[in-house]
């Protein structure tokens, strides 16, 4: 193994897209995954939402009385297990801090920013590599079905996006033009929200088209080689103990997702980052009539509907129970039930015994905010932490990653993600 080469552990939205940017750059790369295939973690069946518009993080007070309401249930959209209560006290703690109206706009405002240098990004390499990934630009409509709180965010739109840009404001007759299919449910809809700079996506698609121009440019990807340790030696990196091979190496990027934590603890590196296990539910539309066109979000109740070219999924829900890979009944119900509230047309046409449920864990960080950079560690970097927005975020957090590497100036301020704020 060459002395330049990078490692980077993990070979999900990041770990690719941090592999590919270096390349790009350059910059030998090795990734280093566990599994047999890349994207088979939070990035295999995700919304599928490239949505610099969904900016804000998970604190603000409304989802934190959701999340205290869904203590010990199955079925509401946020739930937390009693018994991962005590893994969660110093993250808590910090999620809390963070919950105030000055930080928490502030936070919207990084990752609206992360965001749209992103999703552009994300768009340069499509065109520059000709990549299909059942894109589509149509942005996404929030529909919201309680007046009061369709008032609040229109207030609030301002304050993100100042100039209103690629945002408008819909009422009865103008939703059902933009989605012909909410005609259904239009006597219960307050308002809707169309951000038009949107865009959606199969992010395992793009995964799998980056893991192809990243083997064919010369960068290489070991499958199948779990990560055991990262050694170091006088505060510089050493080498890495796979399950394989011990291999010397002066540089890693860590890019395990909700994995992270643990590897960063073997070296004392505390990373604020856990697991927030999320649901989809995807079924095949081929020959079937009536399908939306735009991908939904409804609001409150963290639930996606995205259409891709055949298919379409229903997306969401929170649970932080740490790790547990159990599947409860009543998520696939609550799934189902949110298709049939907003579509329910489709929803009755729908062959049910052939939907494929997945869950995955969001690496969700305390203050909303992505780790991206150096550590106190010589030679080590982390890309973690992009929760429910790391489809979004992961081109332009690469980009970011990558700048540190090779100690160039960032294209935006890249102060709010710095990994050294907690490493
Ligand atoms: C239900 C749901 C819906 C979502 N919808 C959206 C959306 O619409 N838009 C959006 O922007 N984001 C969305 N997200 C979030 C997004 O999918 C995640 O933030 C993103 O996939 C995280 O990517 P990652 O590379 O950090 O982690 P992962 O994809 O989890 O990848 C980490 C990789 O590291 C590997 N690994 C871990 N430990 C080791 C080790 N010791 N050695 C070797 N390999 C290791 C794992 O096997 C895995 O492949 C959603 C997530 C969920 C769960």
């Amino acid at each position: 193994m060459s002395d330049n080469q990078i490692v980077i552990i993990g070979g999900g939205l990041q770990g690719l897209a941090t592999a590919f940017t270096l390349l790009q750059r350059g910059e030998e790369v090795l990734i280093l995954e566990r599994d047999s295939d890349v994207a088979t973690s939070a990035s295999f069946a995700n919304a599928g939402m490239l949505t610099p518009s969904q900016s804000s993080p998970w604190n603000s007070p409304d989802d934190i009385l959701q999340i205290l309401a869904g203590i010990g249930k199955k079925d509401s959209p946020m739930a937390m297990s009693p018994l991962a209560i005590p893994t969660l006290f110093s993250w808590g703690l910090k999620f809390l801090i963070n919950s105030t109206p000055k930080r928490f706009n502030r936070i919207t405002s990084n990752l609206y920013t992360l965001g749209s240098y992103s999703k552009d990004l994300t768009k340069d390499v499509r065109e520059k590599f000709n990549l299909s990934y059942e894109h589509s630009e149509r942005g996404t409509l929030k529909i919201y079905r309680n007046q009061e709180n369709f008032d609040k965010a229109v207030k609030k739109l301002s304050s993100i996006f100042p100039d209103n840009s690629g945002v408008s404001i819909l009422e009865d007759e103008e939703l059902i033009q933009l989605e012909p299919q909410l005609k259904d449910i239009k006597s219960k809809l307050s308002g809707g929200i169309h951000f038009s700079n949107d865009e959606i996506g199969d992010a395992y698609k793009f995964c799998k088209q980056l893991e192809d121009i990243i083997r064919s440019s010369g960068g290489r990807i070991l499958t199948n080689t779990k990560i055991n340790k990262i050694l170091v030696d006088k505060n510089k990196i050493n080498c890495v103990v796979t399950d394989r091979a011990i291999l010397q190496t002066k540089r890693v990027v860590v890019c395990a997702g909700s994995w992270s934590r643990e590897l960063l603890k073997k070296v004392r590196l505390k990373l604020p980052v856990t697991p927030v296990k999320g649901y989809s539910l995807t079924y095949d539309t081929h020959g079937l009539n009536n399908m939306p066109k735009i991908s939904l979000v409804d609001e409150g109740i963290h639930t996606a509907v995205t259409p891709f070219e055949n298919r379409i999924r229903i997306a969401g829900t929170a649970e932080f129970v740490q790790f547990d890979d159990s599947i409860h009944p009543k998520r696939e119900a609550y799934l189902n039930n949110m298709l049939r509230t907003i579509y329910p047309n489709l929803f009755s046409q729908i062959d049910r015994t052939e939907g494929k449920l997945w869950h995955g864990f969001r690496p969700m960080s305390a203050d909303g905010l992505p780790f991206i950079g150096k550590t106190k560690i010589d030679g080590l970097y982390v890309n973690c932490g992009q929760g429910h927005l790391g489809w979004t975020l992961a081109m332009g957090s690469a980009a970011l990653l990558a700048d540190q590497i090779q100690g160039r100036d960032s294209e935006i301020d890249l102060n709010p993600y710095l990994a050294s704020r907690s490493l």
